[in-house]
């Protein structure tokens, strides 16, 4: 099935659950830059939410907030029993620590899966191999192969494909080119998340291998394009866009209807 069949079919599932669900099922999105993409990105989001009946609440703070005030914000998230999903949406300005901020998030509450004791999965990664598993697709024993190792595609693709048995293989810029060859000669899955357009030509690929593309990448007229060349040669490739995109913005409203314990 097709990426846009296979969301729309399991958004209209999530809608009837929702609904079925009784109360308000709530997100809120926490904003602390005035970055283009991240705005669209959340436009998105607050979209996707309405369309299946969850309620996204957007809260923008300025750029100067100080790290202490935005922890305060995120502990009164934390605590209102009336908020079942947070997300605080990256990059955040250079004064306040990352780190600190993804560890104050409740890990019950965080939906996007970046704390380390959240018992939820990183929505890109998640996305990927809840698609691959509806689609049928051996993940035991396949050769998987990760182009690149960040905390939000590239590690926490790997332990989920562990999970399906898979031989997992993680690749970055330090590999060497000869080793990138070997792996992707061997690769049944190869998984392309480095965020440069073109990288992955098709060359020394099987014939049967299946292309997982997660890079965005904007092109001057305002497209995007993606971490491999379209249309190559194999079994499977998810295009961009309209790919893995689609997919990790639906695993954030079926992460956010798995948090529906947490509210009243
Ligand atoms: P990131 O944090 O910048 O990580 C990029 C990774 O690529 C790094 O691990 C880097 O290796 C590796 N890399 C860079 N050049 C390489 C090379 N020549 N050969 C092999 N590996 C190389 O990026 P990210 O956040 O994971 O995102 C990656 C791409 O996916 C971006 O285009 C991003 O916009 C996109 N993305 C899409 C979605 C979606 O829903 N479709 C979601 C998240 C991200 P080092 O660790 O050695 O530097």
């Amino acid at each position: 099935m097709n990426i846009k069949d296979y969301v729309d079919l399991r958004k209209k599932l999530l809608k009837d659950k929702v609904e079925a669900f009784g109360k308000p099922l709530t997100l809120v999105i926490i904003q602390v830059n005035e970055d283009f993409a991240s705005s669209k990105y959340i436009k998105g989001k607050l979209a996707d939410a309405a369309e299946v009946g969850i309620n996204a609440i957007h809260r923008a703070f300025p750029e100067s907030i100080s790290e202490e005030d935005l922890l305060q914000e995120i502990s009164k998230v934390n605590n209102d029993p009336l908020v079942h999903g947070l997300i605080v949406q990256l990059p955040l300005p250079r004064h306040i620590n990352e780190e600190v901020i993804k560890q104050a998030v409740n890990p019950k509450k965080d939906v996007d899966g970046f704390h380390p004791l959240s018992p939820f999965s990183a929505c890109t990664p998640l996305g990927i191999v809840n698609y691959l598993k509806a689609n049928e697709v051996k993940m035991r024993d396949q050769n998987v192969v990760i182009f690149g190792r960040s905390n939000i595609v590239g590690k926490p693709a790997a332990a989920l494909f562990l999970k399906e048995d898979a031989n997992v293989t993680i690749l970055h810029s330090k590999t060497s080119d000869a080793n990138k060859v070997t792996y992707l000669k061997n690769a049944d899955i190869v998984v392309v998340a480095v965020g440069k357009k073109g990288f992955l030509t098709g060359e020394h690929l099987k014939k049967s291998a299946i292309i997982v593309d997660v890079g965005i990448n904007a092109n001057a007229d305002g497209t995007i394009s993606g971490d491999a060349l379209p249309n190559l040669d194999v079994f499977l490739q998810t295009p961009v866009p309209r790919g893995v995109g689609l997919l990790t913005r639906l695993t954030l409203l079926e992460n956010v209807w798995e948090a529906r314990n947490n509210g009243i």
